[in-house]
C-alpha cells in the first residue's frame, strides 16, 4: 500500500475511534487496532479502515478521490471567480502568480467539472469517474437527510433525477454557504456521513 493511502486509512481509523468506536456486528465498544489501519473488537469481529464510508469499495485509492473532489471543487471556484471577477486582493499578487490564475480562470469556463475532464486529469476511465462521484454524492444524500439544491450552472446538463440529486449532495459536500469546505471537514464528512458547520480554516 503507497504511504499515502495509509495515512489517509490511519486518519479515518482516528475519526472513528473520536467519534466513539461501535462495531457494526455486535455493537460492542471495546476493541484494538490491528496495523493501524484495521479495527477489531473484543469478540473479533474486523472493520477495515473504509468499512462504513463514502470511500469503500470504490475503484479510486483514497488518495485519488480526495485529488478529484477538490479539483472539481477548484474548478468551481475558479469559475465562480471567472463570473464575478478577479479576486479583490488582486493587487497583493506577483506577476507569476496573476499568470497562474489567469491561466486557471481561463481555462474554467463550466461551473461543473465534467467527468470527461476529470478522467483526464486523473488518468482513470470516463465511467470510472462518472461512477465515482455519482456514487460519493449519494453516499452523502443518503446519510445526511436534508434536501439541498444547487445552483443551475452546477447541474445543468444532467440527465436523470438521480444525478442530478448526486450533484446537489456533492456541492452541498464542498461547500459551505457558498464557501469552500476544508479538505479536513470534508474527509470527516465522507468518513462520518456529518456535514459540520465548520466555523473555521476558510
Ligand atoms: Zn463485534
Amino acid at each position: 500500500m503507497e504511504e499515502i493511502e495509509k495515512q489517509y486509512k490511519k486518519q479515518i481509523i482516528e475519526i472513528k475511534i473520536n467519534n466513539g468506536f461501535e462495531c457494526k456486528k455486535c455493537g460492542s465498544n471495546e476493541y484494538h487496532i490491528k496495523n493501524e489501519i484495521v479495527i477489531i473488537c473484543k469478540k473479533g469481529h474486523k472493520e477495515t479502515a473504509t468499512v462504513n464510508t463514502a470511500f469503500h469499495g470504490k475503484k479510486v485509492p483514497i488518495f485519488k478521490a480526495m485529488a478529484i473532489l477538490y479539483a472539481v471543487q477548484d474548478n468551481y471556484k475558479n469559475w465562480f471567480a471567472n463570473q464575478n471577477g478577479l479576486p479583490s486582493n488582486w493587487g497583493g499578487y506577483q506577476e507569476d502568480e496573476k499568470e497562474d490564475i489567469r491561466e486557471k480562470l481561463s481555462g474554467a469556463t463550466i461551473a461543473r467539472l465534467s467527468s470527461e475532464a476529470v478522467a483526464s486529469k486523473f488518468e482513470i476511465q470516463k465511467k470510472t469517474a462518472e461512477d465515482f462521484i455519482n456514487s460519493i454524492g449519494l453516499w452523502v444524500a443518503e446519510n445526511d437527510s436534508e434536501d439541498y439544491e444547487a445552483y443551475e450552472e452546477w447541474i445543468q446538463g444532467l440527465k436523470n433525477a438521480q444525478s442530478i440529486k448526486a450533484y446537489e449532495s456533492l456541492f452541498h459536500l464542498l461547500f459551505y454557504d457558498d464557501k469552500p469546505r476544508s479538505e479536513e471537514g470534508v474527509f470527516y464528512t465522507l468518513v462520518t456521513g456529518i456535514i459540520d458547520n465548520e466555523p473555521e480554516q476558510y
